[in-house]
């Protein structure tokens, strides 16, 4: 059977993200303790953005939810870049942490380029560091921080079709430094053959539509249409877009028309439901292999 079936839900084609991210962090939970260490996790939002205030609440919790030391900080919305570039300075320094999360977006004032590179490569838990993306584009992912959103992408792409993805062909919609590109160096690395379509590719559809997996991460609410769709494929679909339905209600949909594909496909993540629940599984789970790799250097 190609299909890991068993981790499919009743009706075997949704992937579940949510018994995914719930696997991972009780695996978390256990090396932590076989490891004998106490991760720490420093998470800084700028502003009162709503959006960014839930997510950064979630991934305090989950922190304290894995026995990690859980510190947050919530800097006033005028807050200068040189004080977030000084608290970064800091928490790099300070023993009791082992990754910080600058949560995105931040502030006109503040350059996020600049923040991000401020934070030591082995404290970079959302894997953004010049550093750590070059290690991933290398190849040499031993001493990396990946990528939270395409760690778990790929985790669900091999839930659904096994270990081995040699030779598949997979196709990545969207370029972004934070999902597109990552998530195709993963995919070479997995010796798929991996094709990436972007705003300005010709006749998308066409290439898709040969790709044994979609991972679809463009921002565009049901972009991808049965058409674009080989029955049998693997559909992961990255993205959160909130619309306003008929009735004035509102509802997240992801980049991919779900009811359109569902039938073409051998699996397919949902949104929500999907890859959302495992960013922050794999948000502490760098955390952790932070800190036990802090513990092996000592
Ligand atoms: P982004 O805006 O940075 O990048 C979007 C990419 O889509 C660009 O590379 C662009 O070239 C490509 N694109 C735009 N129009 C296109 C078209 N018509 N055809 C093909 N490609 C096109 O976005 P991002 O940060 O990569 O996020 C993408 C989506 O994933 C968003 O909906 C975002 O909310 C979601 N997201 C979800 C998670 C999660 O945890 N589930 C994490 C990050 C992002």
């Amino acid at each position: 059977m190609s299909i890991a079936q068993s981790f499919l839900n009743n009706d075997k084609r949704d992937i579940d993200g949510k018994e995914a991210a719930r696997e991972i962090i009780d695996v978390i939970k256990s090396r932590k303790q076989s490891e004998n260490v106490q991760p720490g996790l420093a998470v800084i939002l700028v502003g009162e953005d709503p959006a960014s205030s839930v997510y950064v609440r979630n991934k305090s919790n989950r922190a304290e939810e894995c026995g990690f030391l859980s510190r947050q900080y919530n800097l006033h919305e005028d807050t200068s870049e040189s004080e977030v570039l000084e608290l970064i300075e800091s928490l790099n320094k300070d023993n009791d942490i082992d990754g910080i999360l600058v949560q995105l977006p931040l502030p006109d004032q503040i350059d996020p380029h600049k923040v991000i590179q401020s934070i030591a490569p082995e404290k970079d838990v959302d894997g953004f560091h010049y550093l750590n993306a070059g290690r991933l584009m290398t190849g040499d992912i031993e001493d990396a921080l990946l990528p939270c959103t395409p760690t778990g992408s790929l985790y669900l792409i091999k839930k659904a079709l096994g270990e081995n993805l040699t030779g598949k062909h997979a196709v990545v919609i969207g370029r972004s430094n934070i999902v597109g590109k990552p998530m195709a160096s993963l995919l070479l690395k997995e010796n798929c053959t991996v094709t990436i379509i972007h705003s300005r590719t010709e006749r998308p559809e066409e290439l898709c539509r040969q790709a044994d997996i979609v991972v679809a991460a463009v921002g565009i609410p049901e972009l991808v249409t049965e058409e674009w769709i080989k029955p049998g494929a693997v559909v992961i679909d990255v993205g959160i877009n909130r619309i306003t339905t008929k009735d004035g209600s509102s509802r997240l949909v992801g980049d991919v028309n779900y009811a359109e594909v569902y039938p073409k496909a051998a699996a397919i993540s949902p949104v929500p439901g999907g890859v959302g629940p495992m960013t922050i599984s794999m948000l502490m789970q760098n955390t952790l292999d932070a800190a036990i790799r802090k513990k092996n250097h000592n």
